[in-house]
Parts: structure tokens; C-alpha cells; sequence
């Protein structure tokens, strides 16, 4: 086996492209942790070679057992860091840090960010979703993380040595909104309590693929997609993105699709460097 292939997400995207990689002999390991859209798919029923249709949480576990078969690694880890190493790529999960030569982007779409009364109307304006790409901004400044997870303790573990104090919204059931004139500058509880932040960085949940792009310069469009050319390569060399979280037409098919192209353009990459 030759160049490492790391690629985030099991879902039909991230299947397809492994299943190429893999027979190109190359060392192929795939990350998923959370659901796929398939999971919530009771009949998938225009799929290619399923007259009678299928259902989505076995057309999942049937993609991800040919793709062990045929020898890529499965690990149920979350991603929650990108980054460049020394000659490397880095990918780091709650649980490991893995090198790779080619990364492949295949997360699905993005969740959404909860609709608490500010975030959508602060974004760019106090609100961030990248504590790598903007806690440079709040250097010895208050900032609060908004999230309970492994993402969100990642996020405050970057802000830590920049800003002067890190609060942890843990609870979001508690807030009743974000308030400011321009830009935020406070949490309202439900209590009536309120806190004087210069910040707010969201990481509810687990990182979506727009966030992990943002965090390593790939670019991203205004409903946070993953920006690919016709070869699903991003603007940052050996990333490709496929599937649902480049938008386009969100279907098993065109998964599929993206991911065989995504593997054959990062076979070739890794064959000419
Ligand atoms: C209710 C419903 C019904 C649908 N019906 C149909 C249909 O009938 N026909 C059809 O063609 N399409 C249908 N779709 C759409 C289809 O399911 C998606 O287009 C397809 O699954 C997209 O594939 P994907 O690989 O891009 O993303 P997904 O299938 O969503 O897979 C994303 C993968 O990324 C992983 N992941 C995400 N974040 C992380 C992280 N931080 N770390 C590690 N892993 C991560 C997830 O675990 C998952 O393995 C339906 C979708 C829904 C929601």
C-alpha cells in the first residue's frame, strides 16, 4: 500500500470514493461518527438496481461492509480538527491524530445552527463557526462556545490561549437570546441573568464539512457548501469534497457520482506528485 487516503464520512459519497481508492491500492481509512441522510431514509426507491427500492439504513451498512471487504479501515470517530502538518495533512478526532496525503471531504449536508434568537442576525458580527479562522479577532477579548460535545470542547481548547476568558454555554435550553447593537455583546438567560461576551462560536453538535473546510482555507460559498471544481477539488491541494455537502442536487446518485470522481482525481494527484 502507498499514499494514505483519509476521507470523512460513510455515507454514499464518501463509500463510492473508497471503493476506488481502495482498488488503486491505496491506504484507505474512513471516518464517520453521526448519521448519514440515508439513516433517516425509510425506501430509497430511485436508486439504480433497486426495483422494489431499499431502505436507507441498509443501502448504509451494505456500503459500508463492501467498502471494509474490499479493505479500507472503518472507524466511528468524529473529526474535529483539519489542519496542515509538516508534509501531511492532518486530521484530528476526539480520539486520534491520523496523517494523510489526500483528504476527502464527504460529511453530507450541514446541520443547522439552533435557532436561538441573535446567531443568524450576529453572523460575521460577533457570531463565528471557526475558532481557528476568527479567534485571532478576539485576542484577550470574552468569548463564549456554544455546544456540549467533543466539537465545542475542541473549540474552546483553541480560543483558550487567545482570549482572555472562554465561557462554555453548555446548556442551551438556558439562553433566551443574543442581543447587541452592530455586533453581539451579550447573552440573555432565561433566568433574567445576563453575561457581557465580545464573541459567540457555535459548535453545536459535530463539525460540519463547511466548518472543517474553513478551518484548513478551503473555501466555502454563502450557505457554507464546499466550493469544488469539475474534478471535486477544492482550492487547497489533495482536498476533495463530494456528495451532499457541495450542494447541487442532494440525491443517492449524484453522491455516488461525486465520490468516483473525488477518488479519481486524487488517484491521479497522488500518482504525479
Ligand atoms: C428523509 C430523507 C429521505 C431521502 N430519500 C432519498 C431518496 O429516496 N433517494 C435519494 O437518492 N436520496 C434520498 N435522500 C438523500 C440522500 O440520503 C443523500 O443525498 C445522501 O445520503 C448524501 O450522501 P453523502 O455521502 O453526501 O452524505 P451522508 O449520507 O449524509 O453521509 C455523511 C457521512 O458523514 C459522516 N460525518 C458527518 N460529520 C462527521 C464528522 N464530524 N466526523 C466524522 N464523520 C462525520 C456521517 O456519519 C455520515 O457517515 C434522502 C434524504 C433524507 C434526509
Amino acid at each position: 500500500m502507498s499514499n494514505k487516503v483519509v476521507i470523512i464520512g460513510g455515507g454514499p459519497a464518501g463509500i463510492s470514493a473508497a471503493l476506488y481508492t481502495t482498488r488503486a491500492d491505496m491506504d484507505t481509512l474512513i471516518l464517520a461518527h453521526g448519521e448519514s441522510a440515508l439513516n433517516k431514509a425509510e425506501s430509497i426507491d430511485n436508486y439504480y438496481g433497486f426495483p422494489n427500492g431499499i431502505s436507507g439504513p441498509e443501502l448504509y451498512e451494505a456500503g459500508i461492509k463492501q467498502a471494509k471487504d474490499l479493505g479500507a479501515e472503518v472507524r466511528y470517530e468524529e473529526v474535529v480538527g483539519l489542519n496542515y502538518g509538516i508534509d501531511k495533512l492532518e486530521v484530528k478526532t476526539t480520539e486520534n491524530l491520523y496523517y494523510a496525503d489526500v483528504v476527502i471531504l464527504a460529511m453530507g449536508s450541514q446541520r443547522k445552527a439552533p435557532k436561538i434568537e441573535g446567531i443568524k442576525e450576529f453572523e460575521g458580527n460577533g457570531v463565528s463557526y471557526c475558532a481557528v479562522c476568527d479567534g485571532y479577532f478576539y485576542r484577550g477579548k470574552t468569548v463564549a462556545v456554544l455546544g456540549n460535545g467533543d466539537y465545542a470542547a475542541n473549540e474552546r481548547a483553541e480560543l483558550e490561549p487567545l482570549a482572555s476568558e472562554v465561557i462554555a454555554l453548555e446548556d442551551i435550553e438556558s439562553i433566551e437570546r443574543f442581543s447587541g447593537d452592530i455586533k453581539l455583546n451579550k447573552v440573555e438567560f432565561k433566568d433574567g441573568s445576563t453575561k457581557e461576551i465580545d464573541g459567540l462560536f457555535v459548535a453545536v453538535g459535530t463539525a460540519g464539512a463547511g466548518d472543517l473546510a474553513k478551518k484548513i482555507g478551503v473555501i466555502t460559498d454563502e450557505t457554507n457548501k464546499i466550493v469544488v471544481d469539475e474534478e471535486m477539488a477544492t482550492n487547497v491541494p489533495g482536498i476533495y469534497a463530494a456528495g451532499d455537502c457541495i450542494g447541487g442536487f442532494l440525491q443517492v446518485a449524484k453522491a455516488v457520482s461525486d465520490g468516483a470522481i473525488a477518488a479519481k482525481s486524487a488517484i491521479k494527484y497522488l500518482r504525479t506528485k
